[in-house]
Formats: structure tokens, sequence, C-alpha cells
């Protein structure tokens, strides 16, 4: 059976902040631009929340930082980070980056990313969620087709250019071509916890790093051969907002055989 097949100019895979911001971009330049992304929005993602100042600057170029403060975020002006033997540093981002915006922002994915989203939509892009990609098939260097599937139904995507921003999907990006060796493997988790007493206006990290090497040499974590690394990361962020809210990340990293 022949699949209907949709001829934007440009496609935009996956409409998280990478994805949402090209289309942003290319949109207002007067490109015809559809995104599309597996999940229906808002979605949350994993992650510290966190924007760090040059983000800021960045959010401040794309004018949309009036809608991001209507959200309410923290606004972050220093850093504490405390070592694993208790040295710690505070800093004010003033101090140490003059040609960016003077503070950070924590709001949730949730919330971020679909502004960002909305963003691209009010610059001409079009949106269709719960659509994956399943196939991305090359002809050379370049994209020929796309095939995705929706509850309607699988459909083909041939656009002129196409921008892949899938975040960390290594399936796909795998089946493409795009990554010839799997990547390190992290795991992560992410937690909001209230009544935490901190600073309402710092981000405080408590890092704990261990590395267990199963063989010695430093050549070994370039190869990736014959390592058993692993390595523990415990953060925790600034509060989102009064009633103390806090996240808290876990990394655990594995290298992988090549
Ligand atoms: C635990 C953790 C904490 C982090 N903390 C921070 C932080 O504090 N600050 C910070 O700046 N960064 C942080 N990051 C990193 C940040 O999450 C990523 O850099 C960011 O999400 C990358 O944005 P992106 O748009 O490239 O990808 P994503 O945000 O991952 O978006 C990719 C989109 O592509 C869609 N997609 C994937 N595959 C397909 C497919 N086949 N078809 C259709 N759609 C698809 C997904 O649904 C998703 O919406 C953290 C990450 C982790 C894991």
């Amino acid at each position: 059976m022949e699949l209907q097949t949709l001829f934007p100019e440009i496609l935009v895979i996956g409409a998280g902040p990478g994805g949402a911001a090209a289309a942003w971009s290319l949109a207002r330049d007067g490109h015809d631009v559809l995104m599309i992304d597996r999940s229906e929005f808002p979605r949350d993602k994993t992650c510290g929340d966190g924007l760090t100042p040059m983000a800021v600057s960045t959010l401040r170029s794309m004018e949309v930082l009036n809608k991001i403060a209507e959200v309410n975020p923290s606004i972050i002006e220093r850093v504490r980070m405390v070592g694993p033997f208790g040295a710690e540093v505070d800093l004010a981002f003033r101090d140490y980056m003059p040609d960016s915006q003077h503070h950070a922002l924590v709001l949730p994915r949730e919330a971020f990313d679909d502004i960002l989203r909305r963003h691209a939509l009010a610059a001409g892009a079009s949106f269709m969620g719960h659509t994956t990609v399943e196939e991305i098939e090359m002809a050379a260097d370049r994209v020929n087709r796309v095939v995705a599937s929706s509850p309607d139904g699988k459909f083909v995507i041939e656009a002129k250019q196409v921008v892949i921003a899938v975040g960390a999907n290594i399936g796909l990006l795998r089946r493409c071509g795009f990554l010839k060796h799997k990547p390190l493997l992290i795991r992560a988790s992410r937690g909001y916890f209230s009544g935490v007493d901190m600073p309402a206006n710092r981000y405080d990290f408590f890092l704990i790093m261990s590395y267990y090497l199963a063989m010695d040499g430093s050549s070994q974590l370039e190869t990736g051969e014959r390592i058993s690394a692993q390595g523990s990361c415990l953060r925790f962020g600034a509060p989102i907002k009064p009633h103390g809210t806090c996240w808290m990340v876990l990394l655990r990293v594995v290298h992988a055989r090549p």
C-alpha cells in the first residue's frame, strides 16, 4: 500500500530545546518548518532543570525570556561547589561571566520545553506530536526520506533539509549510522523534594566522585577496552520555589565495551 507523503521544506525531528530552537530560527527566517516529536506536549524530561547564564543570554536573544518569566522560575545568582573532601568555593556569576547574563534560572523542563515549542509555533513552524520517526533513509550523504508513525498509522516525509534533534535517542542515531560506537552508558534519576532549607538564589553542588578501574592505564580509558569504571555524582540543586523544592541527580557511569 502506498504511504501518504508529506513534503515540508524543512523537517525537524525532536521538539526538545535543540529542535524547538532550530525550528524557531528557521521559521522566523521564513522557511516552511514541520517539527515532529514522539511525545505529546507538555512532556517531562529527566534533567536538573538548570539554565546557565549563557543559556539565559541565548533565550534573551530569542526573545522568549518574557514567556519564561510568566512561569516564575527561580533566579540563581551564585553557585557553591563542595568537593569530595569538603573543600568548597562560592562564586557569584556576575564576577566571572561579565559578558553574559548575571544569573541562571531553574524551571521544570515540562514547562520550559513547551514554552520553546510554542515559541517556534508562534514564529510559523507547525508541529505533530505522538509521531515517532522509525527510519531515516539515506542516499549518499543526504537524508532521502523519513518514515514516521502516528496513531493514524505510518507515513513518509520527504523534506529538502532534515534537522535531527533527538537528544539521547541513541538507538535511532546508531540505526542511521550517525553514531559509530556505543557511547558511555549513563544512568540518571531525578526527584523533586519539598521542605529543604537552602538559600533561594544559589546552586549547591555536592560532588562525590569515585572511579574504580579494573585494569590500569589511561589508554584503556581512551579505547574503552577492559574497563569497568564507575563513578557517582550526587548533586543538590537550587530550591525551585519558596516552598523549598530541590532536585537531586545521581549519575552512574559505566564504560561500555566498543
Ligand atoms: C540527569 C540529567 C540532568 C541534566 N541536567 C541539566 C541541567 O540542569 N541543565 C541543562 O542545561 N542540561 C541538563 N541536562 C542535559 C539536557 O537534558 C540535554 O542537554 C537537553 O535535553 C538536550 O536537548 P535536546 O533538544 O537536544 O534533546 P531532548 O531534550 O532530549 O529532546 C529530544 C526530543 O526528541 C524526541 N525524540 C527522540 N527520538 C525520537 C523519534 N524517533 N521520533 C520523534 N521524536 C523523537 C524526544 O521525545 C524529545 O522530546 C541533563 C541531563 C540529564 C540526563
